[in-house]
């Protein structure tokens, strides 16, 4: 069996960042002890990793009154920030710079007089975020979804760091479609990370190399998913699977095995799929 990961993959500046903002908060140990605002990465055994060393999720500024609250790097909305800095503790700003650069685009976009339009996972902790600096903002999941908005105004769009272009694309020329009917102003930005991108076109590449691919990461990532999805629709036979545990056994059935993970899966996961995939390959 011959295994080739993908030239791009795993974790991402943004992600590493977070982590490392943990870790040294962990080592700092704060009176009241160390919490993040939601799950820190989609990743349950990272989430595992980091109960077991007393770190716990809250949900909002209600649940904490001392320690240190990490924001995680998909952010948190505006008022839920003001929130937290009304508190006596000690809140650590994860948010990834790129993120924030969305966050600051869809309050400027906003007060400039657009109506935003985000494009991305309803219910995503970015995209609430994200959503929570524009006065008003309409999340979109699909050209579907905008076809059937009632729009008059001048409108910006934008997108979720992990949305897919081609996607973001179709979005666009709907919009542009509705603004040309009813005459009012659309500006765009397409907000994908590079980091995403990168991840993305090194799994096409991939997957047109090898005979099967596996995915690694979190069942609840959507940049995992969306490579899970491009690597099904390259044809191979292709598996979203969390750890080593969950490699499939049907995979020894394939000379070429690829992989990739997602940006919120460690390196020390894929090494454990890949110890995996040669202790199957060997039979024992
Ligand atoms: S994928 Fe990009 S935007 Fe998201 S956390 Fe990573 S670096 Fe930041």
């Amino acid at each position: 069996m011959k295994i080739i990961r993908a030239k791009t993959y795993g974790v991402c500046m943004g992600v590493k960042r977070a982590l490392e903002l943990v870790e040294n908060s962990i080592e700092a140990k704060p009176e009241g002890g160390v919490c993040t605002v939601g799950p820190l990465i989609h990743n349950r055994r990272v989430l595992e990793q980091l109960e077991s060393r007393g770190v716990c999720i809250i949900s909002g500024p209600e649940e904490v009154s001392e320690g240190a609250v990490i924001i995680r790097a998909h952010g948190i909305a505006l008022a839920a920030q003001k929130a937290f800095r009304g508190k006596n503790i000690e809140l650590i700003d994860g948010t990834c710079p790129k993120v924030n650069k969305s966050q600051k685009m869809a309050a400027d976009k906003s007060a400039e007089g657009f109506h935003v339009i985000l494009a991305g996972d309803p219910g995503h902790g970015e995209v609430v975020a994200v959503a929570g600096y524009a006065e008003e903002c309409t999340v979109v999941s699909s050209a579907e979804d905008v076809r059937e908005l009632e729009l008059t105004g001048d409108t910006f769009l934008m997108c979720q760091t992990t949305f897919r272009e081609d996607k973001f694309d179709k979005i666009l020329e709907v919009l542009k479609d509705k603004a040309n009917t009813a005459g009012f102003k659309v500006e765009f930005e397409r907000t994908v990370c590079p980091a995403t991108v990168v991840r993305q076109n090194a799994v096409k590449d991939l997957a047109a190399e090898v005979d099967a691919v596996l995915v690694i990461g979190g069942k609840t990532s959507a940049n995992t998913t969306r490579l899970f999805h491009i690597a099904s629709e390259s044809g191979k036979p292709s598996w979203h699977i969390e750890g080593a545990d969950d490699v499939p056994p049907e995979i020894i059935g394939y000379n070429t095995i690829g992989i990739t993970a997602g940006a919120s899966a460690p390196d020390w996961i894929v090494e454990e799929v890949e110890a995996k995939l040669h202790i199957l390959s060997k039979g024992e």
